[in-house]
C-alpha cells in the first residue's frame, strides 16, 4: 500500500512540474494559448493552453491507421439471428436475369436476409420485365419491387397521368413506391425552370392515390447534414467529401439540409393518411431527439437505417433505447447492394461487442458498439414492421 502511495504521489508532482514550467522550458516550439482558444494547425495540447507540434513529420489521415491493441470480446455475426427483409435494397441489374436472381439468392441464403425489397424506382415496361423474371425464378416469393414515379414536367395535367402509372404498376405486383430520390428537393425542376419542392402541391395526388392503395411511399430526402456544410477540417465527412467532390450541396447553389428536412415534414404532416417510411433514418441518426420527435408527431412516418450504421454504432446506449422505444416504426434496410457489409449491421444490432470498425472509413473515423437489441425488438426491425406496412408483401412463411 505503501510504495502505491509513493508512486501516486511522485507522477502527481512530475505532472504538475510540467504544467506549471512555462512552455518554453519544455520545447521550444511549444504555443500557449488562451482558456477556450484552440491550439494552431500543425499543432496538438499536450497540457492545458499548451500546444506542441509533433517532431517528425505528421501522417496524411489517409496514412494514420493506428492498431487497436484493446483486446476484447469479438462476436462475428454472419447471419441475422432472425430472417430479414432488406427494405432499402438496390438490387439493380439482378433481378431482371435468372442468372441475376440465382446469385441474389445466394448471397442473401448466406446473410438469413429472406426478402429484398427493390428500391429502384422502377415503371412501366421495365418494372414488368423484372417481375416477370422475379415470378419465374426461386425467389419468386423473395423479391418484391417498389414503383417508380416519373417527376418530369410536374405541372398541368402530371398528376393524372402519374397517378394512373402507379395504379398499373400497384396491378402489376408493385408493393409501394420508391425510393423516391433525393433529387426531389436538390436538383429537379419544374417546367417554368424553379426547384420542384418535396411538398409541392402539384404532387398532392399521387400522395392521396397511395393511401387509396395502401401502399407505403420510401423517401429518401437531402444527404448527411456535412455535405451541406464547408469542406474544412471540423467536418466530419471532409474525406469523404474531398474523395467524392459531388457530394457537396454549396448552399449558393443548393437549398439548406434544414430547408429540405422542413418540405419533407410538411409532405408528412399534410397527408397524414399515406404511409411514408423516411430512408437512412431521415439523415437524422446524429440527432435521435429530432427523429424521435418526427416520429412522434407523425404516426403515419416510419423509418429504415440503411447506410448510418456510423452513427447507429457511435451511441450504443442512446440508440439501444431509441429503438426500443420506437420498435414499432424502424425497419432495416441495407442500401448499395454489397454482401459483405451486412453483417456489420447484424452485429451492431444483436451483440454487446465494442470497438470495431465500420466497414467504410471515409464514412466514420471512428470505432463501432453494439446496442444489444432484444429478440422481441430485432424481429420487428428485421421484418415484422415491414410486413405490417408492407401489405402486399406475401404473408405465408413468416412467423
Ligand atoms: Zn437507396
Amino acid at each position: 500500500m505503501r510504495h502505491f502511495v509513493f508512486l501516486a504521489i511522485t507522477s502527481i508532482a512530475a505532472a504538475t512540474t510540467v504544467c506549471a514550467q512555462p512552455p518554453g522550458a519544455q520545447n521550444s516550439g511549444d504555443i500557449r494559448i488562451e482558456a477556450g482558444q484552440e491550439c494552431p494547425a500543425g499543432t496538438t495540447e499536450i497540457r492545458p493552453r499548451i500546444c506542441r507540434a509533433p517532431q517528425t513529420p505528421a501522417p496524411s489521415i489517409l496514412d494514420y491507421r493506428p492498431r487497436s491493441t484493446l483486446v476484447t470480446a469479438e462476436h462475428l455475426v454472419p447471419k441475422a439471428k432472425f430472417p430479414a427483409i432488406d427494405y432499402h435494397g438496390h438490387p439493380q441489374d439482378l433481378i431482371f436475369s435468372a442468372e441475376g436472381l440465382a446469385q441474389l439468392k445466394t448471397a442473401l441464403d448466406a446473410l438469413n436476409v429472406r426478402m429484398m425489397i427493390s428500391a429502384d424506382d422502377l415503371s412501366g415496361a421495365q418494372l414488368l420485365k423484372a417481375l416477370d423474371a422475379i415470378k419465374a425464378s426461386p425467389m419468386k416469393d423473395r423479391v418484391r419491387v417498389l414503383a417508380g414515379i416519373d417527376f418530369s414536367n410536374v405541372g398541368p395535367g402530371w398528376a393524372e397521368k402519374a397517378v394512373k402509372q402507379l395504379d398499373a404498376d400497384i396491378a402489376a405486383g408493385a408493393v409501394g413506391v420508391g425510393e423516391l430520390p433525393k433529387f426531389l428537393g436538390l436538383r429537379y425542376k419544374k417546367p417554368d425552370g424553379s426547384r420542384l419542392r418535396i411538398d409541392d402541391r402539384d404532387l398532392d395526388p399521387v400522395w392521396d392515390e397511395a393511401a387509396k392503395l395502401g401502399i407505403p411511399v420510401f423517401i429518401h430526402t437531402a444527404d448527411p447534414e456535412q455535405f451541406f456544410e464547408p469542406i474544412d477540417l471540423s467536418n466530419e465527412r471532409w474525406l469523404e467529401l474531398s474523395l467524392f467532390p459531388g457530394r457537396r450541396y454549396p448552399q449558393d447553389q443548393f437549398p439548406s439540409f434544414d430547408e429540405l428536412i422542413k418540405e419533407r415534414d410538411n409532405l408528412f404532416k399534410r397527408h397524414p393518411k399515406t404511409t411514408f417510411v423516411t430512408a437512412h433514418m431521415g439523415w437524422q441518426a446524429n440527432d435521435l431527439g429530432k427523429l424521435g420527435k418526427l416520429l412522434d408527431e407523425n404516426p403515419n412516418v416510419y423509418t429504415e437505417v440503411g447506410a448510418v450504421l456510423y452513427d447507429i454504432g457511435r451511441q450504443p446506449r442512446a440508440a439501444h433505447d431509441f429503438f426500443v422505444k420506437y420498435q414499432d416504426r424502424i425497419m432495416f434496410g441495407k442500401d448499395s447492394f454489397q454482401p459483405e457489409e451486412y453483417p456489420y449491421y447484424w452485429r451492431v444490432f444483436e451483440t454487446r461487442d465494442e470497438y470495431f470498425d465500420y466497414y467504410r472509413h471515409y464514412h466514420a473515423f471512428w470505432k463501432l458498439y453494439g446496442i444489444d437489441l432484444p429478440d422481441n425488438v430485432l424481429k420487428k426491425v428485421y421484418y415484422q414492421n415491414a410486413l405490417n406496412i408492407t401489405k402486399r408483401i406475401p404473408r405465408a412463411g413468416w412467423q
